[in-house]
């Protein structure tokens, strides 16, 4: 369970935040969905540790990571600009987080060679990102986000490069592969067909503040303010 309370933060002068509680169950992929600038990515930088909290507590599980650095947080992350190095082959890659916890090569070959075959890559692994399709280059940084075993997965807009076709695909590879590996995932997204269709629940946000929170067919049918009708639109 991962539990974000009475969140808040603000860059100077601006409050971006001003109290915002969340909390998601273990295994459960959850939609933050909302306009562009009411801080969905702010959110996932609170929880990677990439920004500190100005307010608020962060747990994972029982324990506390409110203090705790970026680096000793177990998180994965795929970020829409957040590349693939591009000098390394695409085991390299994924290999990249178990090198600098200081694993031994035979544990990270068995890790790497695991978390490919999962994500359908296996055959990939000497290519460098160059070589490699848009979607592939995203198997492979979920790869990279997924090999260290991490307590939450997150996920901002990482379809949003892709073509139409590539990206329904990949919705449902995502997807696929989170209910295989059981872990908790936050999904931020400004498409509410992909958040409906990929998700277990859907955090509506807006101007830093959730304004409804449930499943997504009971958002889709009780929303709970013109906002959340009009921003869910009419899906298939
Ligand atoms: P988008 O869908 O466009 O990615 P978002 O919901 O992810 O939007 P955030 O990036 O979280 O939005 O930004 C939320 C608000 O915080 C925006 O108004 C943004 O301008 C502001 N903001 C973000 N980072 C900073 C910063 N470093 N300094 C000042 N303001 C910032
Ligand atoms: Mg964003």
């Amino acid at each position: 369970r991962i539990e974000l309370k009475n969140f808040k933060k603000t860059f100077g002068d601006i409050t971006v935040i001003e109290d915002m509680s969340l909390s998601l169950e273990s295994g459960e992929m959850l939609a933050l969905l909302g306009p562009s600038g009411c801080g969905k990515s702010t959110t996932l930088f609170a929880i990677c540790g990439i920004h500190r909290m100005t307010g608020g507590q962060l747990l994972f599980g029982d324990r506390d990571v409110t203090l705790v650095p970026s680096q000793q947080r177990n998180v994965g992350v795929v970020f829409q600009n957040y590349a693939l190095y591009p000098h390394m082959n695409a085991y390299e890659n994924i290999a990249f987080p178990l090198m600098i916890r200081k694993e031994d090569r035979k544990t990270i070959e068995k890790k790497v060679s695991e978390i490919a075959a999962l994500v359908h890559i296996g055959e990939l692994m000497e290519r460098k990102p160059a070589q490699l399709s848009g979607g592939q280059q995203q198997r492979v940084a979920l790869a990279r986000a997924l090999v260290r075993e991490p307590d939450i997965l997150l996920l901002d807009e990482p379809l949003a490069n892709l073509d139409a076709k590539l990206r329904l695909e990949m919705r449902s590879e995502i997807r696929r592969i989170q209910q295989q590996t059981g872990i908790t995932a936050i999904l931020v997204t400004h498409d509410q067909v992909e958040a409906m269709s990929m998700c277990d629940r859907i955090a509506i946000m807006n101007k830093g503040d959730i304004v409804q929170l449930s499943s997504p067919q009971d958002m889709y049918q009780n929303p709970n303010s013109e906002f959340v009708a009009s921003f869910l639109g009419n899906p298939p």
